[in-house]
């Protein structure tokens, strides 16, 4: 589990923000769910047969009550969803959630305990165009994120029945090649034994070659979801390799199944940025009225190791530094750049010029707006840009003015050269409150 220290939680924002800006394009509002959850919830949403469940998860007894720290997001939304009867409102539900996941798994790079995840889910919509939509604007987001060398994976798991007849084949194959899988793999043989497809141990990797594929045990129906799916995606233009081996770790889905990897250098072994599909019948299976149902999870922290995008510039854009006894003058005048939009600190140090100036670079600040006893009699302060290497004298009100104009300036001419800058625009200047210095 990690600490975020400020230095670092500006890219996390820009990505959080990002991620918020394109689910509303695509029509997707936020959900926020509880952390805690009933454990049966888990238990039955995601399979007892999983690693998740199985070995992961952050499980406690409270008052006889069995709880869990929440390992992942879709079944607390499916229990939102049937709780609140969301479908009785509406035919299709597009919900997105961004927050911190919990598993008990063994930590390396781009794998920890408390992570962070952002996904989405839509209800209702039996795809398969919903299924390629999300997968298109996963892609144009990470595009976005200038996630360098992204790779997206298909496949179609079928429904229930296709899962139980291919699970007896691959049973069939593997049985006699028992005694050279890996031991986990063994147990998996009698428990999931589709895990061992998703196996990256060579044994196992080897034992299943030339098994059979779902595939060749997909139904009329499913084969047609998923050729439609396909359709949809080369009609968008999004690559896509068909994977007939992807499975994934979680045991609710159906049909549509999707990975999207990045760049192998960066990231390693924790390559899979976005793991997605469909679960037409977790609803039912947890109680509620059946609807199809898809989503997927994004982990933030590999995002951020993926990601090209920089942190954003400057923690100001100006300085307030009072010389002598001005800190009211100051504090008033910070306060009047603040309702313009500009972001600013005031010395209140009681330090010399030159230290204050040493703090405004670090702070990234442009402008410094210094204000000494003498300037204050005369109801004026020195404006210093720092990039431009000037420093004027001129009446307070002005100040604020050529501030905020020459702020305005320069994030425009960082917009125009960096379109991802997040750098924020200040407004104009308000009108002149009084009762202030
Ligand atoms: P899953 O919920 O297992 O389908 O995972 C979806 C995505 O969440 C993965 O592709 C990873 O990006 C991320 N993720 C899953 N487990 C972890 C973890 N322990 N630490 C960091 N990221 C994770």
């Amino acid at each position: 589990m990690n600490d975020v220290l400020p230095d670092e939680v500006g890219r996390w924002q820009r990505v959080e923000q990002a991620y918020a800006r394109t689910m509303s394009l695509y029509g997707f509002r936020e959900v926020r769910t509880p952390y805690v959850e009933p454990t049966a919830l888990f238990t039955r949403a995601i399979g007892e047969a999983t690693d998740v469940v199985e070995k992961e998860m952050y499980s406690f007894v409270h008052h006889d009550e069995p709880l869990t720290l929440r390992p992942e997001g879709t079944a607390g939304a499916a229990r939102a969803y049937i709780e609140h009867q969301v479908h009785a409102k509406e035919p299709v539900s597009r919900w997105w959630y961004g927050g911190a996941m919990f598993r008990a798994e063994r930590p390396q790079r781009g794998r920890y305990r408390q992570f962070y995840q952002l996904g989405a889910e839509i209800f209702g919509d039996p795809g398969p165009g919903c299924d390629a939509e999300m997968i298109d604007m996963l892609v144009q987001l990470l595009g976005e994120l200038r996630v360098p060398g992204v790779q997206v994976y298909v496949n179609s798991l079928g429904g229930a029945d296709t899962r139980a007849r291919y699970r007896d084949a691959l049973v069939a194959y593997l049985g006699p090649k028992a005694a050279s899988l890996t031991p986990d793999s063994q147990r998996r043989l009698g428990t999931n034994p589709l895990r061992i497809l998703d196996s990256k141990d060579e044994r196992d990797r080897a034992a299943c070659e030339g098994a059979p594929t779902l595939h060749d045990f997909l139904g009329a129906d499913d084969r047609a979801h998923f050729e439609a799916l396909r359709k949809h995606l080369d009609a968008l233009g999004t690559p896509y390799t068909v994977d007939p081996r992807l499975v994934r770790g979680l045991d609710y889905y159906t049909r549509t199944l999707f990975e999207i990897k990045g760049a192998k250098d960066k990231l390693g072994a924790g390559d899979t940025l976005v793991g997605g599909g469909r679960y037409d019948n977790m609803l039912a299976d947890l109680g509620g009225q059946a609807a199809p149902a898809i989503g997927f999870a994004a982990g933030l922290e590999r995002l951020l190791i993926a990601s090209e995008l920089e942190a954003p510039a400057g923690r100001v854009d100006a300085l307030v530094a009072p010389l002598g006894d001005t800190v009211g003058a100051a504090l008033g005048l910070a306060r009047e750049l603040r309702r313009s939009g500009i972001r600013c600190e005031c010395d209140t140090r009681g330090s010399t010029l030159k230290s204050q100036l040493r703090r405004a670079n670090a702070l990234g600040a442009r402008v410094v707006v210094i204000q000494g006893d003498t300037e204050l009699a005369a109801g004026v302060v020195q404006v210093k840009d720092l990039d431009a290497h000037t420093q004027e004298t001129m009446p307070r009100d002005q100040a604020i003015r050529v501030v905020v104009d020459r702020l305005v300036a320069a994030s425009r001419s960082v917009d125009s050269r960096r379109p991802d800058a997040t750098t924020p625009t200040p407004v104009p200047p308000a009108a002149k409150p009084g009762g202030e210095a």
